[in-house]
Order: C-alpha cells, then structure tokens, then sequence
C-alpha cells in the first residue's frame, strides 16, 4: 500500500488541463455559463472545458482520484451533463479532507470567441460555486497564437487549498501571542 503523508500539510497545490473541441450546433458552455457562438464544445458532459480543469484542480489537490476515474466519459449518465456536479462533488471531497479553497488562477486559450465580455459573469459564476470572494478568481484569455489549434479550447487551473483545522489553530495562535507580548521576546 502507498504511503500517507503522517503530517497534515497547511496548504496544497492543485493543476487541472483540459482540452475540448469545438463541434457545430451546441451551446457553447464555459464556466457554468452559455456563451452565444455558432460552436460549441464536443465531448464529456457539456463539454465545459473550464469547469473540467478545475475539478482536476480541486481533486488533484487532495491526491484523489482524477474526473475521468470519477466520471467516466463511457458512462451514458454523464452524456450532455452540467458540468457543475463534478465540481461541487471535488469541492466536497476537498471539504471531507479538511481543506478549502483559498484561491484559483486559471488560462483559457481558444480563438474565438472573445472571453473578455463574458469574464466577469465566468468569474462570478465559478467563485459562488466554490463559495470564494471573486478576487480569489483569476481568470485569463489567450489564443492559441502559433499552436494551429483555433477548433480547441484549452484550460489550465491552479488552485491554492488551506487546512481549515491550520487556520484555525493559526488563528488562535495570532490571538494568544496578540495577549502575551512576552512571548516575543
Ligand atoms: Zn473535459
């Protein structure tokens, strides 16, 4: 059997990468939100190409199993489904093993269409279903210059995750020490 780690790490580090293409005559679904387009993307689910990165993020994070171990793209249940289950239900394993989301950063490289209009609602729309401040949501834009790949969408996404019992005690220590000057010296 693998070794666990016998110490809980204060914060761990998730990346998520995801790649879809795009396929004619369905919505164009990214972060939880319908982009107008004359594509959209093909593939697992809805195909939300951002909302897959993440929930490898958030589940990469903890060490479990990844969205296609989790999801099947095999399994019809999941055929044309809301992207968003995946992410509450990597959301609720991070919960279980006792961390949150401290912040995410992500990169979305696609041709068109322009993300730039639509960032605002992505950022909203992603940081309520991880119950973060919006600030604590980076998202960026970029075409795929040089890489010949203007039918993909692409995503990459970090998120940074906090021991909730660290916080705490952290928490608690800041106060003691703010009671006790003499402890400084
Ligand atoms: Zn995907």
């Amino acid at each position: 059997m693998p070794r666990t780690s016998d110490r809980r790490l204060r914060t761990r580090i998730g990346y998520g990468f995801d790649s879809h293409e795009f396929r004619p005559g369905i919505p164009l679904k990214i972060g939880g939100i319908t982009l107008p387009h004359d594509k959209g993307l093909g593939g697992h689910s809805d195909g939300d190409v951002l909302l897959h990165a993440l929930t490898d993020a958030l589940l990469g994070g903890i060490a479990a199993p990844d969205i296609g171990v989790l999801f099947p793209p095999s399994d019809a249940k999941w055929k044309g489904a809301d992207s968003g289950i995946f992410v509450r239900e990597a959301l609720k394993r991070v919960n279980e093993a006792g961390y949150k989301v401290a912040n995410v950063d992500a990169s979305l490289i696609l041709a068109s269409p322009k993300i730039g209009p639509h960032s605002s609602a992505i950022r909203e729309r992603v940081a309520d279903m991880l119950g973060i401040p919006c600030d604590c949501l980076g998202l960026k834009a970029k075409t795929p210059e040089g890489l010949n790949l203007d039918n993909a969408a692409i995503a990459h996404v970090v998120v940074l995750l906090e021991s909730r019992r660290t916080s705490h005690s952290q928490n608690t220590a800041r106060k003691v020490n703010s009671r006790s000057p003499r402890a400084e010296t």
